[in-house]
């Protein structure tokens, strides 16, 4: 299977320029994460101040230099960059940092690399919003669909993952109606096509894992109802990532114990 081991051939110029990619990535994916749920369009966009409005012009407005640059803050307002612009950047840049350390530049890198960002808006917007729009799953499914053209997953494997996970996750949410949105069924369906069959398996036990552990958690500190304290696609999309980068591993190990 391509990828299956971890690309011995990963050079640390490989490694800088996916980071960089990956900051470049989060700087728009952040954007997104404001946009999505308000149904502004996605594009143009020009990078500039979240508070004043004001658009970054040179090398103010390249992502993380700008950013570092100016301090933080807007040449114009003064305000702060908000955390979450520096904190996307760095998931952006984290996440293609690994994926290539794992793949390498492959057809699989690029398959991963898609996913992983396509994870974070996905969380966030979760996080945020504690929902996950489905024009977000929707754009990720047909982006997928053209990634099997060139990827390292076949199309039964993404069809079956698909299938699997999307009727798992819808019959949970018709028979124990509140315990999850249908954007977290969206999201399941999204995991399985990525990751294929049986590796999406990984990524919904790891989700599940989390979920549990996090509920447990809020429940001993009685910090809030078991409900509220996360939303579920946080977990999943977490899960999801992991799976992406390590599933196969996590396979074996569990198969092999
Ligand atoms: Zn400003």
């Amino acid at each position: 299977m391509t990828g299956a081991l971890a690309s011995g051939g990963a050079s640390p110029l490989g490694v800088a320029v996916a980071v960089a990619l990956g900051i470049a990535a989060g700087y728009w994916l952040n954007a997104v994460i404001d946009r999505l749920p308000r149904q502004r369009p996605l594009w143009p966009w020009r990078p500039g101040c979240a508070a004043c409005g004001r658009a970054f012009g040179g090398w103010q407005a390249w992502p993380l230099v700008g950013d570092l640059g100016r301090g933080g803050r807007c040449p114009a307002c003064g305000s702060w960059a908000p955390a979450r612009q520096l904190a996307v950047q760095s998931l952006g840049g984290l996440a293609l940092g690994l994926v290539y350390l794992r793949y390498g530049l492959s057809a699989a890198a690029i398959h991963y690399a898609v996913f992983t960002l396509l994870l974070i808006p996905v969380a966030l917007i979760d996080l945020e919003h504690q929902l996950i729009p489905h024009r977000l799953t929707l754009a990720g499914l047909a982006t997928g669909l053209l990634l099997l053209t060139v990827g390292p997953i076949r199309p039964g494997s993404a069809l079956i993952g698909l299938a699997v996970a999307f009727g798992g996750f819808l019959l949970l949410y018709l028979l124990a109606p509140g315990w999850m949105g249908g954007g977290d069924v969206m999201l399941a369906g999204l995991l399985g096509f990525y990751l294929g069959w049986p590796r999406v398996l990984v990524g919904i036990a790891l989700g599940i894992v989390a979920n549990g552990l996090g509920a447990a958690a809020a429940l001993l500190l009685g910090l809030k109802r078991r409900r509220d304290y996360l939303p579920y696609g946080v977990l999943l999309a977490l899960g999801g990532a992991v799976a992406a980068l390590w599933g196969d591993q996590l396979l074996h190990w569990y198969l092999r114990r």
